[in-house]
């Protein structure tokens, strides 16, 4: 995956939102240069509840070939909510979060190593949307060990039966 900081988000007329960047990413694992395979299809939750469904670019390395998803920072990676909802809720700004109790408690529990590296950061007074830049960091680095993280597609099937 590359997290994208700078972009615009814009609503299409067949339901979609779609992400426009100039950034110029490179592979996260060898640094090459990645060109657009397609697109994909990810539903986020947000503040208000309301699930949108957001159409990713999936980007090809071209030297190592490994595939990456392009991914807004207002989405946190293998997470069901916006990044918004999340940092409001682990921060306890907000009284309305429209998650459950218990993925509440996963949230608090999963991001603490990761509210440790955002405050040693600064991640909360330099930018907005922190928690998905700070995961990537810890990811990159293996700072963290966690449960295996469910692909969103996986759930929506469970859902739906
Ligand atoms: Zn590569």
């Amino acid at each position: 995956m590359v997290v994208i900081k700078s972009y615009d988000r814009i609503e299409c007329a067949d339901g979609f939102i779609r992400v426009k960047t100039n950034e110029k990413c490179c592979c996260s694992v060898c640094g090459g240069f990645l060109y657009v395979r397609d697109s994909k299809p990810r539903k986020v939750i947000n503040q208000a509840g309301i699930t949108e469904i957001y159409c990713l670019r999936r980007l090809r390395c071209q030297r190592c070939r490994k595939l990456h998803t392009e991914i807004p920072d207002c989405i946190v990676p293998y997470k069901h909510y916006t990044a918004e909802v999340i940092e409001a809720e682990i921060s306890q700004k907000r009284e309305d979060c429209p998650a459950d109790n218990n993925t509440s408690w996963r949230w608090k529990s999963f991001f603490a190593s990761i509210l440790i590296l955002a405050h040693k950061h600064n991640f909360f007074s330099s930018q907005s949307h922190w928690i998905s830049k700070a995961y990537q960091i810890v990811e990159k680095f293996k700072l963290l060990t966690h449960p295996v993280c469910v692909p969103f597609e996986s759930i929506r099937c469970y859902n739906s039966e």
